[in-house]
């Protein structure tokens, strides 16, 4: 395709054309405009392309939200007039005796489009818990799991690891539950050096040897 002469030989005409004109756009296109009138050839334009607003793509993932995982009356107003919006969001979220300003500068959750009030679903929750992970500094629930993942271990293996239970490491890798700082610290200990795992397996475990 690099080489196609036939692209070449077009870039070579636009090439020339441009430079009849010095590359005024305006003046090539008025000449355009003018070869266009003065031929007897049928010429075709698409209609003009608009730019897209809100960015709701109408994708599957999209219309299946909106099918499913909202109700379409709003609760403020009671109109049924929820629809996906994408809009800048700021809130503040309280963690082991801290706030954190989270700022999400397009967020796409259901809005109401008469009163305008928004209704946090599941999906805009796991983007506004991801946007806190990332304002505190904490692991995200993918960096729990793919971590997990590298060390080689299944769900309950690294559990019994870290000595919590299977259920909270699901809740941590799913999002549901945001980990403490101390257990942020030590899963980030983990994942980083397989000395402390060593460790964690060896010495600490409960073993069956007596001496
Ligand atoms: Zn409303």
């Amino acid at each position: 395709m690099r080489n196609d002469p036939i692209v070449e030989e077009i870039r070579r005409i636009r090439r020339e054309h441009s430079d009849r004109f010095g590359a005024d756009l305006r003046a090539i296109c008025d000449d355009l405009r003018r070869q266009e009138r003065e031929s007897s050839r049928e010429f075709v334009a698409s209609p003009p392309r608009r730019a897209k607003i809100a960015t709701v793509a109408a994708t599957p993932a999209a219309d299946e939200r909106i099918a499913t995982e909202f109700p379409k009356r709003c609760g403020k107003c009671g109109q049924k007039a929820m629809r996906l919006a994408t809009l800048p969001y700021a809130t503040t979220i309280e963690h082991e005796g801290c706030s954190y300003r989270v700022r999400i500068p397009s967020l796409t959750v259901p809005q109401c489009g008469h009163c305008q009030a928004i209704s946090i679903d599941d999906e805009a929750d796991r983007e506004i818990s991801a946007a806190f992970r990332r304002c505190a500094r904490l692991l995200t629930p993918d960096e729990i799991r793919q971590g997990r993942e590298r060390l080689g271990m299944n769900e309950q293996q690294f559990a019994s690891l870290l000595g919590v239970g299977e259920a909270t490491l699901l809740r941590w890798e799913t999002g549901a539950q945001i980990q403490q700082r101390a257990m942020d610290r030590f899963l980030r200990l983990c994942l980083r050096s397989p000395t402390a795992v060593q460790l964690l397996l060896s010495d600490f475990q409960p073993s069956a040897r007596s001496t």
